[in-house]
């Protein structure tokens, strides 16, 4: 164990089964991040409960992921416990179904390719501009995840949260929700969601699926370890990627971080990149590009750790 005098660590380590110095790399798409002092994968919402409240009597920090799609940890790593949600899941459920409206519920720790094929299986339309998006249905929703032609925020219709100050469980209504642009404003942790969509023939969602599926693979270096888009697109003007390609920064390099030559909003690790030289890399993207069009780039890559 990292502190092996931390007492309260000590404490959490007996009433739970925890990895010790867990590597996060083994949890991020981008295949980088150093270790956990603590990580946890609850399997459901009692263990996960049992687990909060326990860390938060130790005062314990925690840090939650869920696919780690979106997510870039320092090589020094994360202090405190890491939760990974990606274990909270059982059945994708049809709660209500009424003639213009099917309702399903999922547990966040799903994956959203799953709720994807669940809804094509089901001819339920809504889902099609998820189409190749990875991570879990938590981090989506969290993330506000999406693509022009539609995000989460379209389909949510309640989330079902851990509070993470009382440590109760609660519902919370999609008008009580603060989404934008790749963002939900909230600090509970989501354990389940509600989405409405609506039924289609088939075909016709297929057909979307598969359209949008075979645009983001010809346009996006998807076998590549990645965190997806690096940075948000500008709210009007060129996006990030063409704003970075016109900038002449498709190839350029920190040792094995490199702008990707398909997408130049994609950061690829092209073997063994590390944060810092992705950070270094982030800084001459956002230095050249404010440089060239008097824009200042937003991270939407979220980056935890010490
Ligand atoms: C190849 C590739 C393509 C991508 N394409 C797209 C795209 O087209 N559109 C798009 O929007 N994104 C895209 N992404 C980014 C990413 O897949 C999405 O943001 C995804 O929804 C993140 O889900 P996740 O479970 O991996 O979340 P994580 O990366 O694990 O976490 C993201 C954030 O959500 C929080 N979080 C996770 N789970 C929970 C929970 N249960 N409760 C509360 N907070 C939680 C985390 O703390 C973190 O702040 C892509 C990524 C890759 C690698």
């Amino acid at each position: 164990m990292r502190k092996k005098e931390n007492t309260a660590y000590s404490t959490l380590t007996q009433n739970f089964n925890l990895l010790i110095d867990e590597p996060l790399k083994k949890y991020t798409s981008i295949k980088i991040g150093g270790p956990a002092d603590l990580l946890a994968l609850p399997k459901n919402k009692q263990e996960l409960k049992g687990l909060l409240k326990k860390a938060s009597d130790l005062n314990i920090l925690i840090t939650l992921f869920g696919g780690g799609t979106n997510l870039l940890v320092t090589d020094k790593g994360i202090r405190g416990l890491v939760v990974i949600t990606k274990h909270l899941k059982s059945k994708i459920n049809i709660i209500k179904t009424e003639p213009d409206k099917k309702i399903i519920f999922t547990d966040a720790g799903e994956r959203l390719s799953k709720v994807c094929q669940f809804a094509i299986n089901h001819s339920f339309s809504g889902l099609e501009f998820a189409a190749g998006i990875p991570g879990t249905i938590g981090g989506a929703i969290m993330m506000n995840a999406g693509t022009k032609s539609g995000d989460m925020s379209d389909i949510v219709q309640s989330i079902d949260v851990l509070d993470q100050k009382t440590l109760t469980f609660k519902t919370i209504e999609k008008k009580d929700l603060d989404f934008s642009y790749r963002r939900l404003k909230l600090t509970d942790i989501i354990v389940g969601a509600t989405l409405a969509l609506k039924e289609k023939p088939i075909e016709k969602i297929e057909d979307a699926f598969k359209l949008n599926l075979s645009k983001k693979n010809a346009t996006q270096p998807v076998s590549f370890a990645s965190a997806g888009c690096f940075f948000k697109n500008p709210a009007q003007g060129k996006s990030a990627g063409e704003l970075i390609e016109k900038s002449g920064l498709k190839g350029a390099r920190v040792n094995d971080a490199m702008v990707s030559q398909k997408h130049a909003n994609f950061i690829v690790n092209m073997n063994n990149a590390t944060c810092e030289d992705v950070l270094l890399l982030k800084q001459h993207i956002e230095k050249t590009v404010l440089k060239k069009y008097q824009i200042k780039l937003q991270t939407e890559v979220r980056v935890e750790g010490e």
